[in-house]
């Protein structure tokens, strides 16, 4: 039996595991958490921190192929452990690209692949030489995650609040849409697209507030998401699982914002609503099956579970009950002890042949459910 690693143990690992259990795999995790949410689901547990080249390594040599759930990983001992043979999903000079922001977007340059216009600055200094590109976003080459690291330079005025570390400064897209596409590659380099998704966020936390699938696009934007999707993925070569994001801008470019080389929160919709989830594919291309069916059995929606506001401490899931009455929604409890704002704490997907029915359904779970904790008040 092909024993297979995952580096990291949060909520994407422990769906993975979930897919895993369908097929004949031996799992292993890495992580330095014994309570995350993948260490009671896999077959062997291994503590170490994903960062560290040593437990990496030490980790890789236990299994026949590994992936990941988190892009800030090890990147030099990946290299190592391929360079001895072993299959890494994505190939690791995938992730030194991905993992910084100025080569993520050197990359899309590369490959004429359309992104939005920018320039690199390795200092505040050098940000304040370009008010040509404002209003512009910088963001930072390294260590941004969920909206941080992400400034918004609408005026001069705001040069003071950019990063003085290397960074990407990028014009502001007048934005219509912001979608992704989940693009699955095999190793014999074949690929399959998932319907793209549309998302809505939330303007205060900046984090995905609900995701509508298929999106609403008329067919030559979809065209577009379609193809530049395929030519990210095809151009780096490596069998894997991938998330595009992109925004279709008021004129109805399509536009690269980033790319994750993994299973992300913009497929989780596909458990239920598809015939093969992300996480069933990322399994079908690591064993060498073939790759699974992603078409819609229903449209859905998908629902973020974050921590409220002002609640720190053991999660409370307020309106859990009320949720599981409605017919059409699918619950996911990701298991984290605590909850914080702003963490995600789970998601609920809800299916509906009809947008009309979707969006009642995602309003009704929205509405109903909050976690909270018995310690109130504390951040
Ligand atoms: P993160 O990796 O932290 O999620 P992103 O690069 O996806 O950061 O940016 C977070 C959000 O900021 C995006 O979802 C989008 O709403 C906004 N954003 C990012 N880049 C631009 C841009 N060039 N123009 C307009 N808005 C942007």
């Amino acid at each position: 039996m092909l024993k297979a690693g995952i580096l990291g143990g949060g909520q994407l690992g422990r769906m993975l595991l979930q897919a895993a259990a369908n097929y004949p795999v031996e799992t292993f995790v890495l992580e330095n958490d014994a309570h995350c949410p993948s260490a009671h689901l896999c077959d062997h547990f291994v503590k170490g921190d994903i960062r560290n080249y040593d437990d990496v390594y030490a980790f890789g040599k236990m299994v026949d192929a590994l992936t990941i759930e988190i892009e800030n990983v090890n990147v030099e001992a990946l290299e190592q452990l391929e360079k001895e043979g072993l299959a890494i999903y994505p190939r690791p000079s995938v992730l030194r690209t991905i993992k910084n922001k100025i080569l993520q977007k050197q990359y899309y340059k590369e490959n004429e692949i359309p992104s939005p216009a920018f320039v690199i600055t390795q200092s505040k200094s050098e940000l304040a030489q370009h008010t040509e590109l404002i209003p512009a976003v910088h963001k930072m080459g390294e260590g941004g995650y969920d909206g941080k690291g992400v400034q918004l330079i609408r005026e001069k005025a705001d040069l003071d609040k950019g990063f003085d570390v290397p960074s990407v400064l990028e014009k502001m897209v007048n934005i219509r849409k912001e979608i992704a596409v989940m693009v699955a590659m095999n190793k014999e380099g074949e690929t399959a697209l998932y319907p793209p998704v549309e998302m809505i966020f939330d303007p205060v936390l900046n984090l995905l507030d609900y995701q509508l699938c298929p999106a609403d696009l008329d067919q030559r934007t979809l065209w577009k998401a379609e193809a530049i999707a395929l030519s990210v993925v095809r151009n780096f070569k490596s069998p894997g699982i991938y998330a595009v994001e992109l925004f279709v801008n008021t004129e109805g470019d399509v536009l690269v914002n980033e790319t994750a080389p993994r299973v992300h929160n913009s497929g989780h919709h596909t458990i239920e609503a598809h015939y093969s989830s992300q996480f069933d594919m990322l399994w079908r291309i690591i064993l060498g099956y073939p790759l699974g069916n992603t078409d819609p059995i229903l449209p859905s929606a998908m629902i973020n579970l974050v921590g409220a506001e002002g609640f720190s401490g053991p999660a409370v899931y307020e309106g859990l009950e009320e949720v599981l009455k409605i017919d059409s929604a699918f619950v996911h409890i990701y298991g984290k002890k605590e909850t914080k704002p702003g963490r995600k704490m789970g998601h609920v997907t809800v299916i509906a042949p009809t947008k009309q029915d979707l969006l009642f359904n995602a309003n009704k779970v929205k509405n109903l459910m909050k976690v909270t904790s018995i310690v109130n008040r504390q951040s």
